[in-house]
């Protein structure tokens, strides 16, 4: 029997490479400078993706093309680069990888939490500048002792970052569209009155058209001069125009950013600034989370294989039976 044949739009781990290849034929379209020819011959026989974020976009156009494709397998627990939505509607399963990445991205939050609000970036510089010497690094205007954090997504990674919160002895209150069932912390139905009763924001909320800019003009005015932004969530959550106005005039005290805009584009005006701490999409970026999330990927296209259930279908595509062509 031939074996099912997966489109890579994007580049991938080499443990995934190496684990799909033994399986599966797989066609790697970002080794070609034109794509066209190569995806005219395969696409009436390719059977699923494998994919992740910051590769191209999995969207209506390409599943059109697609009649076969049964299955959507994102490296990632974000998944607004894939038309889940429309996936659906031709009974595709999309999948990502939850749970492997929680506590390393909450690992990060706290990590670009603490940078941010102590400045250990800006003075790890004044150190390295040689500038100790001449005196000591200013006195920050930012402390965790005085604040209280409003998560904006209290989901799997929120609640991890929660959790590390209460062991800091940090006050925790979080805004979701709907009140999470097994957590005590208070809950905000609306952002903007969460965010004038506290002073910190860290999002983890997930990308696409219902959480653009969410975070905006209005959030920052309402967390006022004391006001700390955190973004490890997406990129576009959060107004960059409107952020980068807040912090060069000051009416927020900081922002940390892991996620942006358009990555890998991160604006000048953004870099120039001494307010912020700014990281390149690093939350999951370890050895061991990134290797353990390739595993998912390749356990999910083994069960589909397989003709067993996948271990992680997202909201969307619910799991209830694989597509018969
Ligand atoms: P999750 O468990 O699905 O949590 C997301 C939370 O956001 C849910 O509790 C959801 O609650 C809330 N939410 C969704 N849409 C909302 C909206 N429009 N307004 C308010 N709240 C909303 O997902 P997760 O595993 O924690 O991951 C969260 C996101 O983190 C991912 O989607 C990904 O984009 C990002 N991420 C970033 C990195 C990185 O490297 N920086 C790594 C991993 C993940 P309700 O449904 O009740 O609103």
């Amino acid at each position: 029997m031939s074996r099912p044949e997966i489109l890579m739009p994007g580049r991938m781990l080499k443990s995934v490479n190496d684990a799909l290849d033994q399986r599966f034929t797989v066609h790697r379209l970002y080794e070609l400078a034109d794509r066209e020819p190569l995806l005219a011959e395969v696409a009436p026989r390719i059977r699923a993706i494998a994919c992740g974020g910051g590769g191209p976009i999995i969207d209506k156009a390409l599943i059109d093309r697609l009649p076969a494709l049964e299955i959507v397998a994102n490296f990632g627990v974000g998944y607004d680069n894939v038309d889940a939505k429309y996936a659906a509607t031709k009974g595709i399963i999309v999948t990502n990888t939850p749970d492997v990445l929680t506590e390393e991205v909450a690992d990060t939050a706290l990590g670009l939490l603490l940078n941010t609000v102590r400045e250990f970036p800006q003075a790890e510089r004044y150190l390295r500048a040689g500038k100790w010497p001449r005196g000591p690094y200013p006195l920050t205007t930012g402390t965790l002792r005085d604040r209280t954090v409003g998560i904006v997504g209290l989901g799997r990674i929120g609640k991890a970052i929660a959790r590390r919160l209460q062991a800091f002895d940090v006050p925790v209150v979080y805004h979701n569209r709907s009140p999470q069932p097994d957590v005590s912390y208070r809950y905000y139905p609306d952002l903007i009155t969460m965010a004038k009763e506290v002073d910190t924001i860290v999002s983890v909320l997930p990308g696409g058209a219902a959480t653009d800019k969410l975070i905006g003009r209005a959030v920052f005015d309402a967390l006022g001069p004391r006001g700390i932004v955190v973004n490890i969530g997406r990129g576009t959550v959060v107004d960059e125009a409107a952020l980068i106005e807040a912090l060069t005039e000051k009416r927020i005290l900081g922002a940390g950013l892991d996620v942006f805009e358009k990555e890998p584009q991160v604006p000048e005006a953004l870099i120039a600034l001494e307010n912020c701490v700014l990281l390149p999409h690093v939350g999951s970026a370890s050895l061991y989370t990134r290797d353990a999330m390739g595993q998912r990927v390749i356990d999910n296209l083994t069960a589909w294989d397989e003709g067993k259930p996948p271990l992680s279908p997202v909201g969307e595509t619910p799991f209830t039976g694989w597509k018969t062509k």
